[in-house]
């Protein structure tokens, strides 16, 4: 996740729901405002069951489509 620095919003890769930081996951016991980092190993992409290795932030996300070749 480091090499990705700070960002606010985090997309799926997978689906592309985005965590935002500011609302958190309050559903899945995440309060608002937890950064991204901070989120557990095992917290998981509440639509689509991805783990946070399957996250990018948000405004890397069509880069990371098109390196993947989506
Ligand atoms: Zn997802």
């Amino acid at each position: 996740m480091t090499e990705y620095g700070y960002h606010k919003r985090w997309a799926c890769t997978v689906c592309s729901y985005a965590y935002d930081e500011d609302l958190g996951d309050v559903e899945h016991g995440v309060n608002a405002g937890t950064p991204f980092s901070d989120l557990p190993e095992k917290w998981r992409c509440p639509w689509c069951g991805a783990g946070k290795d399957k996250f990018v932030p948000e405004d890397s996300l069509y880069e990371h489509w098109k390196k993947e070749g989506k």
